[in-house]
C-alpha cells in the first residue's frame, strides 16, 4: 500500500488547523473581502483559505467562453474589470497588484478571442479559471495590507485532475502526495490563499471541478492535510430545511450527519458542492457552514452522527430537470433491453440520475449535477437517434426534482400519505422512494416546484 493510500484509513486529524472557503458573495467586493479577511484572522488555527471568483465572475467568463461577437465581449470584460478594479481602487497600495490584474485581464481578452473563432472545453476551463485566480491575488493583497504573513498558491500545482473539462476528477492520492511536499512546509509559515475549484490535468492544461466546486476543493485539501476541519463561509448561516430563498420560514439546522447533508447537496441544495463530503467522510472531518456576513450567527455542524436523527430531515429541489420516457413493446418478457439502453447513455456519457420501470417503459432523469450543461444540451441528436432505434422516445423539459431528506424513511408508515396527502392540487410525475432510506424524491412542473416546497415545508416542518 503506498503512502497515499494507507493515509485513508482514516486517522485522528493530525493538527488543529481549519481550511476556509469563502464563497463568490463572501469575496464579491472589498467590503465583503476585509469581512473575510476578519473571519480568517479571528481563528489563528485557519492556515489554508480557498476563494471562488468574485460574485458574477464566473457567469461571465462562462459567457465569453461560449464565443461571443466583438461588441458583446467587450461588455463582458468591461464588467468583469469593473467588478476587480473596484476592490483595487479601494487598496492603500494598488499599483503592484493592478499590474497582476491586468495582465490575467489581458489573458482573458485574448482567450475570449480565441473562443469567438472556436470554442472547447479546454478553452472554457482555460477562461474560468481567471476568476479564482484573481480574487485569490486581491485577498492575498487584503490580508497583506493587514501585516498580515499572507502566501498566494497556485492549487493547479496539487490539484492534479482527469482531462474531463468542465467536471473533472482529482487524482486523490496524488493530491495527497502533492500536498504534503507543498502545502504543508507553506502552512507552517503562511496563511495559504489558494483558487477553489480550478486544477490541471496531465499535460498541465486547466480544468475546473464543475459549477459550485470550490466547496469541494476546500474539502479535498482539508483531507490531503489531514486538517481538523473545513469551514465553508458563504451567505446564509447555516444549512436550513429548505433554500430559505424559497421559504423565509426555513429553520436552521444546528447539527447533521454526513448522509444527510451529502443527500441534502446531491439533490440540489446549493449551499454545498454535492461531492463536498466525500472527502470529509472518507477522514471524518467535520464541516461547518457558516455566513461570513454574519459569523456570529453560529452555523451548521456536519459531522459523524447526530442524536436522534428526525424522520424528516430537509427539502432540497432541483430544477431545469429533463424526463426521457423509453417505450418498448419488445421490453415486455424479454431480456437486455435494459442493457441496450444503458449501453447507448454510456457511449454517450450520460449517467442516469433517477430511474423507474415498468412491463414496457423506463422513465430516467439524467445526471447534470456540478456540471455546467443542462439536461436537454446532453440530448444530443445522435443520442435520440440511437435511443429511437430500439425504442419510442418521450422527452419532457422543465421538470423541477423535489427531494424529501430523512433517516429510515423506507421504513416509516404513513410517509406516502404524509408527502402526497397534501399534494393533490399538483401533477406528480416520477416518484423515487424505497431505495434509500434517506430521501424520497419527485419530479414535478418547473412552474409548480416553489408552490410544492412551500405547501410541504408548511406541512412538515413548520
Ligand atoms: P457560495 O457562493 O458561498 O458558494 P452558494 O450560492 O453556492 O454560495 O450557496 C448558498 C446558497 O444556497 C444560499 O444563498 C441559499 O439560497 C442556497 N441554499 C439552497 N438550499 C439551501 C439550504 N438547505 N440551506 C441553506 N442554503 C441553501
Ligand atoms: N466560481 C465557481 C462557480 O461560480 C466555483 C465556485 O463558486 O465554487 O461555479
Ligand atoms: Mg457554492
Amino acid at each position: 500500500m503506498n503512502q497515499a493510500a494507507s493515509r485513508n484509513v482514516n486517522p485522528a486529524p493530525l493538527t488543529q488547523w481549519v481550511v476556509a472557503k469563502f464563497g463568490g458573495t463572501s469575496v464579491a467586493d472589498f467590503e465583503a473581502m476585509n469581512r473575510s479577511a476578519d473571519v480568517v484572522l479571528s481563528n489563528s488555527n485557519v492556515r489554508l483559505v480557498v476563494l471562488s471568483a468574485s460574485a458574477g465572475v464566473t457567469n461571465l467568463l462562462v459567457e465569453l467562453a461560449e464565443g461571443k461577437e466583438s461588441s458583446r465581449r467587450i461588455f463582458l470584460q468591461d464588467e468583469i474589470r469593473r467588478i476587480q478594479y473596484a476592490i483595487i481602487d479601494k487598496l492603500t497600495q494598488p499599483d503592484v497588484i493592478r499590474e497582476e490584474i491586468d495582465r490575467m485581464l489581458d489573458n482573458v481578452a485574448m482567450l475570449s478571442e480565441a473562443a469567438s473563432l472556436a470554442t472547447s472545453h479546454a478553452l472554457t476551463d482555460e477562461l474560468v479559471s481567471h476568476g479564482e485566480l484573481m480574487s485569490t491575488l486581491l485577498f492575498v493583497e487584503i490580508l497583506r495590507q493587514r501585516a498580515v504573513a499572507a502566501e498566494w498558491f497556485d492549487v493547479r500545482k496539487v490539484m492534479r485532475t482527469t482531462d474531463r473539462f468542465g467536471r473533472a476528477e482529482p487524482d486523490t492520492s496524488t493530491l495527497f502526495d502533492l500536498s504534503a511536499q507543498q502545502l504543508l512546509p507553506r502552512i507552517q509559515n503562511a496563511i495559504v490563499v489558494t483558487q477553489g475549484f480550478i486544477g490541471a490535468e496531465a499535460k498541465g492544461r486547466t480544468t475546473t471541478l464543475g459549477r459550485g466546486g470550490s466547496d469541494y476543493t476546500a474539502a479535498l485539501l482539508g483531507e490531503a492535510l489531514s486538517l481538523a476541519r473545513v469551514d465553508i463561509w458563504t451567505d446564509v448561516p447555516g444549512i436550513y430545511t429548505t433554500d430559505p430563498r424559497v421559504v423565509p420560514a426555513a429553520k436552521r439546522i444546528d447539527r447533521i450527519a454526513f448522509e444527510e447533508a451529502a443527500e441534502m447537496a446531491t439533490f440540489g441544495a446549493k449551499v454545498l458542492h454535492p461531492a463536498t463530503l466525500l472527502p470529509a467522510v472518507r477522514r471524518g472531518i467535520p464541516v461547518f457552514v457558516g455566513s461570513s456576513k454574519d459569523p456570529a450567527a453560529g452555523g451548521t455542524m456536519v459531522c459523524n452522527t447526530t442524536e436522534n436523527p428526525p424522520l424528516f430531515r430537509a427539502l432540497a429541489l432541483r430544477r431545469k430537470q429533463t424526463l426521457l420516457t423509453l417505450h418498448s413493446l419488445t421490453m415486455l418478457h424479454s431480456q437486455g433491453f435494459l442493457a441496450e439502453v444503458f449501453g447507448i447513455l454510456a457511449r454517450h456519457n450520460i449517467s442516469v440520475d433517477l430511474i423507474t420501470t415498468s412491463e414496457v417503459s423506463i422513465a430516467l432523469t439524467l445526471d447534470t449535477t456540478g456540471s455546467t450543461s443542462s439536461g436537454d444540451s446532453l440530448l444530443t441528436t445522435s443520442l435520440l437517434t440511437e435511443l429511437s432505434s430500439v425504442c419510442r422516445v418521450e422527452v419532457e423539459e422543465n421538470l423541477a426534482l423535489i427531494a424529501l431528506i430523512g433517516n429510515k424513511l423506507s421504513q416509516a408508515r404513513g410517509v406516502g400519505k404524509e408527502v402526497f396527502g397534501v399534494l393533490d392540487p399538483f401533477n406528480i410525475r416520477m416518484i423515487c422512494y424505497g431505495a434509500s432510506s434517506y430521501n424520497l424524491c419527485f419530479l414535478v412542473p418547473g412552474d409548480d416546484a416553489n408552490q410544492v416546497v412551500q405547501t410541504l415545508h408548511k406541512n412538515i416542518f413548520e
